[in-house]
């Protein structure tokens, strides 16, 4: 394959998603194609670094969801992406953005090589993850 036609921008909350937006939109407008953003919000108590934390309010999967949807918004917004391609979904980050990756025919996902997902420290990052057993070519951003 010599072009992308659909690539995905894999954002989590931090000031980096800027930074890889940027960078991917680079190779949108390079290669002319549809843009796709993806957030994941991971449910409270399922491998979450939020299950470690006591006293939570029993609001916290909505108070997270609403704080990605605002995020999501804000970066469609600044970066004049489209509002059909937002993606913000619910489960574990790795199985959502190849599930979206599926669904969109995306020949193109673009990480950042290091975001503040704090536990995944431990675990080896996300764009580690995504490259294990990824359907298309990955694209990481060094942060
Ligand atoms: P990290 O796993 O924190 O090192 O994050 C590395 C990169 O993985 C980030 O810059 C994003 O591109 C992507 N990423 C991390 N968390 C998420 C998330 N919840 N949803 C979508 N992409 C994510």
């Amino acid at each position: 394959m010599d072009t992308y036609n659909n690539i995905l921008i894999a954002v989590d909350l931090s000031e980096e998603a800027r930074m890889v937006t940027r960078k991917a939109l680079v190779l949108a407008s390079f290669y002319q194609a549809n843009i796709y953003l993806i957030h994941v919000i991971e449910p409270v108590g399922l491998n979450s670094p939020y299950e470690l934390s006591p006293g939570l309010p029993d609001n916290m999967q909505s108070l997270l969801e609403d704080r990605a949807n605002n995020f999501m918004d804000n970066l469609v917004k600044e970066f004049e992406l489209s509002e059909a391609r937002k993606i913000v979904s619910l489960g574990s980050i790795k199985q959502q953005i190849f599930q979206s990756t599926r669904d969109n025919n995306i020949d193109l996902i673009v990480v950042g090589t290091h975001g503040r997902h704090g536990i995944a420290i431990l675990l080896g990052s996300t764009a580690t993850s995504v490259l294990h057993g990824t359907p298309c070519d990955v694209y990481a951003v060094k942060i």
